[in-house]
């Protein structure tokens, strides 16, 4: 029996989609493209995705997630935030296209309703993008750490130089007056490489 469970779980694991959402091909990209394609953003990335737009985004996210379709004044009833919070959360994904908008009009008032809804096929190309800039900005700090020697005074607080500088300074640290010695920068070459390798997995 206990075998019986373990085998359960061990097929739900492999079968099962533990905190993904699978997407009908709803955006109109998809639709004009005629290209079906199922859509996979696991809960954990997504989060995290919300996250580099602010705490407000993550609980925005929360409630995009589960809807198809609603409107900013619903978003900030349900999670309580203030509604030009939300709308400034909704209008920085839609500057990435992680959000649609569809604006209608209110038959009574005559104002226009703003609905909103994830757009989970940009997230890929959003995290390739971050991805990519990220990478870039490590390349470019590795590239600068490798072609550099550095001097520091070993003060806590205190900067390192490069050679040119530390040069022009007479090895003298501008802040406490104590002489600069080498710093070796290996320890931080190895871990931009490392971090570096582990972004470039796929
Ligand atoms: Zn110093």
């Amino acid at each position: 029996m206990i075998y019986g469970e373990a085998e359960a779980s061990e097929w739900k694991f492999e079968r099962g989609i533990p905190d993904i959402f699978f997407w009908r091909s709803s955006s109109a990209r998809c639709l004009s493209g005629g290209v079906s394609k199922l859509f996979l953003v696991d809960d954990e990335t997504l989060k995290k995705v919300a996250a580099l737009f602010g705490e407000d985004a993550v609980r925005v996210v929360e409630v995009l997630k589960g809807v198809d379709e609603i409107t900013d004044i619903e978003i900030a009833d349900k999670t309580q935030i203030r509604l030009n919070l939300v709308r400034k959360a909704l209008y920085r994904f839609y500057d990435h296209s992680i959000v649609a908008l569809r604006r209608s009009r209110d038959k009574e008032t005559g104002w226009f309703i703003f609905n909103w809804r994830l757009q989970p096929d940009q997230l890929e190309g959003f995290i390739l993008n971050q991805k990519r800039r990220v990478l870039e900005k490590l390349e470019t700090r590795l590239e600068y750490e490798k072609s550099h020697e550095f001097y520091t005074c070993q003060t806590p607080g205190c900067k390192r130089f490069p050679f040119e500088e530390a040069f022009e300074l007479l090895f003298k640290c501008p802040a406490c007056n104590k002489p600069m010695m080498y710093l070796n920068n290996d320890r931080i070459v190895e871990i931009l490489t490392r971090k570096i390798e582990h972004i470039k997995v796929p």
